[in-house]
């Protein structure tokens, strides 16, 4: 069975409530219609058994619901069985509603039963198509039994009831199947609308080669770090890593070369890093982790950690085997450096002392 939009079954669950009050109210007009012709307790069990099968329906969209937010796709495959076998049942209800009143009632009342009939599958197009299998069982659970009654039980006038349902029955169908797919579709349009502003929320903080944050990205969560650090008197420090010669590799081995080592180098940094730090691309080969609750010691530790992962590390381009080194600058969060401007600044003078001083060392 394919799986059903869950968007769909949720349209489903929302129109619950309405139908099933629709429901309650056309049980209690034909309860009302009858009662003079049906004996009372027939009437009344029958009336009890329709509102069962409306609790029922009521606990169903609650079941739906909660195996949606579950995403338990299993549950929700039983759930739809279980709402199918409940229609089924609700048009037996209806089917037997036919019959009481063609046994009891004298003519045209069994006529009133009929249209009542054709009004519920009508009104059940705008409720139960999102579910369109589920629709398609519940209508000719309902008009079939209605076509054999009228054949078996009708007078000559039936007849012409029986050519309207069958212009009634491609007419419905249609209907309901526009129905689906016009929820179909705008559902689906609305998944690709809300995949393409995650799109471009993503590209609007990420950077495209390396795919770790981008320099806007990062002073704006820095901020917000900072702000909390500052709050719960936690210390931050700040890593800034430039590579050496890098120039040289591109002249040396080509643009793409010094591309595929931009990519290799962040994998190989993320290595040494923790989940929480904060890491960024913020210029060609110029990257800085904010590591949170680290006191600069802590910070010149992972750096220098850092520093020694790259130099050891022989990155391959097409077979060809190249070294590289980083310049490290690290800054601390105390109070002259109180925001992420002066942790930049200061990060960055301290990357310009290591590479004056021979480059592939850690300053700070
Ligand atoms: P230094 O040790 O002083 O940092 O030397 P350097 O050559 O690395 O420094 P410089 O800032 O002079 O040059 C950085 C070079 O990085 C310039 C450019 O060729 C290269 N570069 C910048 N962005 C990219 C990129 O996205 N891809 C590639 N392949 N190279 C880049
Ligand atoms: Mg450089
Ligand atoms: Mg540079």
């Amino acid at each position: 069975m394919a799986a059903v939009h869950p968007k769909l079954i949720e349209s489903l669950v929302e129109q619950t409530p309405r139908a099933m009050i629709a429901m309650l109210i056309v049980s209690s007009a034909y309860f009302w219609i009858f009662i003079k012709f049906i004996p009372f307790e027939i009437l009344v069990v029958w009336f009890v058994f329709q509102m069962f099968l409306a609790m029922y329906r009521f606990y169903n969209a609650i079941m739906f619901k909660k195996h949606l937010a579950q995403k338990a796709h299993e549950k929700i495959e039983k759930n739809e069985l279980y709402f199918m076998l409940s229609n089924v049942f609700q048009a037996a209800m209806w089917t037997i509603s036919s019959v009481l009143s063609i046994v009891y009632a004298p003519q045209p009342y069994e006529l009133v039963s009929l249209i009542m009939i054709i009004g519920i599958i009508t009104a059940a197009a705008l409720s139960m198509s999102s579910l369109y299998k589920a629709y398609l069982l519940f209508f000719f659970s309902m008009i079939i039994p209605q076509i054999i009654i009228m054949i078996s039980f009708g007078e000559h006038q039936h007849i012409g009831l029986v050519v309207l349902i069958f212009i009634y029955i491609p007419a419905t169908i249609l209907l309901s199947r526009a129905i689906y797919n016009s929820r179909l579709s705008s559902v689906e349009a609305n998944d690709s609308l809300e995949k393409s502003v995650n799109e471009l929320h993503r590209l609007s903080i990420m950077d495209n080669l390396t795919n770790i944050y981008n320099r806007r990205y990062f002073f704006e969560m820095s901020k917000k770090l900072i702000a909390t650090a500052f709050r719960e008197q936690k210390p931050v420090s700040l890593i800034m890593l430039d590579i050496d010669l890098f120039k040289r590799v591109n002249d040396n081995y080509g643009h793409q070369a010094g591309d595929c080592i931009l990519i290799d180098l962040v994998k190989e940094l993320e290595k040494v890093m923790r989940k929480s730090d904060v890491f960024a691309r913020i210029g060609g080969e110029e990257f800085t982790i904010l590591l949170n609750n680290t006191s600069l010691e802590g910070a010149k530790v992972i750096a220098e950690k850092m520093r020694l992962t790259i130099e050891n590390k022989v990155f391959i381009y097409n077979t060809t085997s190249i070294d590289i080194t980083i310049s490290i600058g690290v800054s601390e969060l105390n109070t002259e450096n109180t925001s992420i401007e002066d942790l930049y600044k200061q990060a960055d003078k301290q990357l310009y002392r290591a590479k004056h001083k021979g480059r592939n060392r850690v300053c700070t």
